[in-house]
């Protein structure tokens, strides 16, 4: 976790050999500061008290620093929400999960969105660094007929090599892809081809607007994306030997630190519309086939 309570109730951020209290258990937790990782709170004994917190990256603490401090890891009876705005829970998800586990928290919180990393599935590398593992592209047309034509601002996307245990999710998810998030307000299954969706891309500073979260000053955004470009060859293993991912003296190249930032290849700026709904929507997404009998 990144925010631990003083003693006093105060939030607080994790600092060399501070110790901190955790505050869901109310266990003493200790400052981990590493120079390759973020630095955070950790429970003695590496144990964590909540079943489904999951090792937590730069990825998490860059989103979670767009919430008000009192949004933050926000503890909700035996578990730690990522994000609680107003709205509802923010869930981030950076590792797999298996489909009773999505449907438990799915029940638990209520009324939440999915929020996944999805900054790999740009570049369509894994964790091993192999290409054309996991892709999300757009499709004009649906590699299955009977479809109707994706409403305004909606447009039909492929999704390669799927985490699949999210069909099983019944609230929306959003993916976030860099620069872009994807929202998906409709999925299909094929074996054959991975998913299916209906969604739209907006700008991620507009998605933060909806969702109620906030930019970053300057310095924290540096902050946070040097730690990102820090953090990514541990990530992402093998990716490293990758043509254009070189690390030197002077840091990351280019094509690192653009994987880093999330900064998009050409073909995404040409595929996303920005979407023109302000309202966040936070009802369950459909199916695809209902979609079709309602037009
Ligand atoms: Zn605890």
């Amino acid at each position: 976790m990144f925010f631990a309570d003083d003693g006093s109730g105060a939030r607080v951020e994790a600092w060399p050999k501070a110790s901190a209290v955790c505050p869901l258990c109310r266990r003493v937790v200790r400052a981990r500061c590493g120079e390759v990782v973020d630095w955070y709170w950790a429970h003695e004994r590496g144990a964590s008290c909540d079943t489904w917190a999951e090792s937590e990256t730069p990825w998490h603490h860059w989103w979670k620093l767009r919430a008000e401090p009192d949004q933050r890891e926000v503890v909700m009876g035996e578990h730690r929400a990522d994000i609680r705005t107003p709205k509802g829970v923010i869930e981030l998800q950076h590792s797999p999960i298996a489909p009773e586990e999505i449907r438990e928290r799915e029940a638990f919180y209520g009324r939440m969105i999915w929020l996944l990393d999805g900054r790999r599935m740009v570049f369509g590398l894994n964790e091993f660094g192999l290409d054309d593992v996991a892709r999300i592209e757009r499709v004009d047309v649906p590699p299955w007929g009977g479809l109707p034509p994706p409403p305004a601002g909606f447009a039909y996307w492929l999704w390669r090599r799927p985490r699949t245990s999210f069909l099983a999710a019944k609230k929306r998810l959003f993916i976030d892809l860099g620069e872009e998030v994807l929202e998906v307000a409709d999925k299909q299954a094929s074996r054959k081809e991975g998913f299916l969706l209906l969604g739209r891309m907006e700008r991620r500073d507009h998605f933060l607007n909806r969702a109620g979260l906030r930019p970053l000053d300057t310095t924290e955004e540096e902050r946070v994306l040097s730690l990102l470009v820090r953090y990514l060859p541990k990530d992402h293993g093998r990716a490293q030997d990758r043509p254009g991912f070189h690390w030197n003296d002077k840091g990351p190249s280019r094509r690192w630190r653009e994987f880093a930032t999330g900064a998009q290849l050409e073909r995404w700026r040409t595929a996303w519309k920005p979407a023109e709904h302000e309202v966040f929507e936070w009802h369950s997404s459909g199916r695809l086939a209902e979609r079709e009998e309602e037009t």
